[in-house]
């Protein structure tokens, strides 16, 4: 029997917040926890308002990662709802990968959320998703990138052209891609997304079809920026063939 963690326990002030939350958000629960990396969790949220929503691979959803029982309306608004991109979705449940990057009130969610936990989203929603019409598709990110990425390669058809790097600290931080064996994987090791070089690097040496894609770059907005002005200013592609959606940056916080 799912037990409750105590910061999903229902309190008075639900009788009046409870019904304004159903009109902005979906609610399902927890169904299942599992741990993918070392840093990421794969949580799955299913449940009767869950089934057949509409979703196309590299939507995200807006998490109320805040105790659902708090009142939101004081401000803290900043705090209270969290980006994630939808790992997959079946019709039934969907599966969010958050990373635990470290202190936010998204990452305490992640390491906290228990099976039968109830989660209040909004969405699925999000434009950054594959265009099929592109004569091939490049993915440029980092951990947190991959996994709309996981999303994004699955839905293309076998005979798609895929290229990517995807940068992540070490071997153990891979998510299980698909068409993994044509991607490129770059290890930083120690030193902060956000100042790495390598992301840049590995794409400069990518070896590219004449003609431009359709380029996917997401994950830290400097380093999404440093590619997107590679592709742009030295590979001359169009700048409406390269779709940026930066995930975060130091400093900033609940980027959406
Ligand atoms: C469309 C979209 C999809 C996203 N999908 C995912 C996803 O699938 N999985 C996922 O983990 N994240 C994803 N993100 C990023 C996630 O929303 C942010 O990382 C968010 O800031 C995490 O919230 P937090 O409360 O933990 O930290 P915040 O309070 O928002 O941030 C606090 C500080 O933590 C640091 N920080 C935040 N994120 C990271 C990070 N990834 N690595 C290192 N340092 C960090 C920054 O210095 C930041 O100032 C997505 C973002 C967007 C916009």
């Amino acid at each position: 029997m799912p037990t409750e963690s105590p910061a999903r326990r229902r309190r008075p002030a639900d009788l009046l917040f409870d019904p304004l939350l159903g009109l902005f958000f979906t609610r399902g629960r927890v169904e299942r926890v599992e741990r993918l990396t070392p840093r990421v969790r794969m949580i799955r949220v299913s449940g009767p308002a869950v089934r057949d929503l509409a979703w196309t691979p590299g939507h995200h959803v807006r998490v109320h990662v805040k105790d659902l029982g708090a009142p939101v309306w004081a401000g803290m608004l900043r705090d209270v709802l969290r980006t994630y991109s939808v790992w997959a979705y079946d019709g039934e449940g969907l599966e969010l990968c958050p990373l635990d990057h470290g202190d936010g009130p998204g990452a305490g969610w992640a390491r906290s959320v228990r099976v039968g936990d109830e989660v209040a989203f909004r969405g699925p929603e999000g434009g950054f998703v594959v265009d099929r019409s592109a004569p091939y598709h490049l993915f440029v990110g980092e951990e947190t990138a991959s996994v709309a990425f996981g999303a994004m390669l699955r839905a293309l058809p076998d005979e798609a052209r895929v290229h990517g790097v995807v940068e992540v600290a070490g071997p153990q931080d891979r998510l299980p891609l698909p068409r993994s064996a044509e991607l490129r994987w770059r290890f930083r090791g120690d030193c902060a997304a956000a100042a790495s070089p390598s992301l840049l690097a590995a794409v400069r040496e990518l070896d590219l079809p004449g003609e431009p894609g359709v380029a996917y770059l997401a994950g830290e907005a400097r380093a999404c920026q440093a590619v997107r002005r590679h592709l742009v200013d030295e590979r001359g592609w169009p700048r409406r063939s390269v779709l940026v959606k930066p995930f975060w940056t130091p400093g900033r916080r609940g980027m959406d």
